[in-house]
């Protein structure tokens, strides 16, 4: 299958499953994640469809930038506070805020941009050493912290990363534990325009239906599409 025969299968396949958890197709997006693959072979998803990628690292995001076709680009990847200039006017979403330091530079940049940055708080869902993002216990007083001081961030809701899984059901316990947080996120009192939870970004190529089966808004699908990543 070509890429993008593949990206249409994908997309067949996460609206089957947003149909079997009781939603449209248009409430799950998905995000072509294209890390170590070209601007062509990003082309080639877009064409067949893709609105949505998702880039891992900032240089990388910059090097393609300008070879790939317009679309909205997710930065998906832990993001360092010095790059953070380098990407605000590219990116429509950051999914990886996980500290109120990040959050403040990206405030910063996003005003003297002129623009309100959406972003999502990255959740640690098994507190795995190797990988970046928050504990649970922690959401509640970040996002009363960054709601309390970026005017210029818009905090939509969650990402999480759960433990590489042998099965796809192994990932289920995990997205219904962010699906819970999500939902008790609902509830808290903030102002609106800096607090508006309506994205749980979770599922990837291994486990993106059990994902959306269990409440994801949005998936980040990479090899499925692209194929095995060669990192250089
Ligand atoms: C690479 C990556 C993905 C996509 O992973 P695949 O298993 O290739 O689908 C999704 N999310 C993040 C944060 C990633 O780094």
């Amino acid at each position: 299958m070509t890429i993008g025969e593949r990206y249409k299968e994908i997309k067949r396949r996460a609206d089957e499953a947003a149909i079997r958890s009781g939603r449209k197709p248009a409430d799950v997006k998905l995000v072509a994640v294209t890390k170590t693959h070209p601007a062509s072979e990003i082309n080639e998803a877009i064409e067949a469809g893709a609105t949505d990628i998702g880039e891992n690292r900032v240089q990388e995001l910059l090097e393609k930038y300008d070879d790939v076709k317009s679309v909205r680009w997710h930065l998906i990847g832990h993001l360092q506070t010095n790059k953070v200039r380098q990407v605000i006017d590219r990116v429509v979403m950051i999914h990886s805020v996980d500290s109120l330091k990040l959050a403040r530079e990206i405030d910063k940049r996003a005003a003297a941009a002129g623009i309100k940055m959406d972003v999502l708080i990255e959740i640690n869902s098994a507190m795995e050493e190797t990988k970046s993002g928050i504990a649970a216990a922690d959401l509640k007083q970040l996002v009363t912290e960054i709601t309390e001081e970026c005017s210029s961030v818009r905090i939509c809701g969650i990402m999480c990363i759960p433990p590489i899984a042998a099965e796809p059901e192994d990932s289920r316990p995990y997205f219904r534990e962010a699906a819970e947080l999500f939902e008790e996120m609902k509830s808290w009192e903030l102002p609106p325009e800096r607090f508006a939870p309506t994205e749980l970004s979770m599922g990837m190529s291994g486990d993106f239906e059990v994902a959306i089966e269990e409440g994801a808004t949005i998936v980040r699908v990479g090899s499925s599409i692209f194929g095995p990543r060669n990192y250089r």
